[in-house]
């Protein structure tokens, strides 16, 4: 199984489709057991979402992103 430290440098070919499909299933395997990871990956796809909807202006979507993750933060801590 992968450590978390591994999983964490696979996320983001994970979210763009990158990874083999070998690499692929280690990942979901690591997220089906690790509550930490699942929740950094839901961050990253939140942010990754976040920056393709950016606006024009980027101070706004720089805005944006951080009221998201408040948002996030909110909800995981109640
Ligand atoms: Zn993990």
């Amino acid at each position: 199984m992968l450590t978390c430290k591994e999983q964490v440098a696979r996320s983001s070919d994970y979210l763009d489709g990158q990874l083999s499909f070998r690499e692929k299933l280690m990942v979901r395997h690591h997220l089906m057991f690790c509550r930490n990871c699942r929740r950094f990956i839901r961050q990253m796809r939140l942010m990754q979402a976040t920056l393709r909807a950016m606006p024009q202006k980027p101070e706004e979507g720089v805005e944006a992103l951080a009221e998201q993750l408040a948002a996030l933060r909110r909800k995981d801590s109640s």
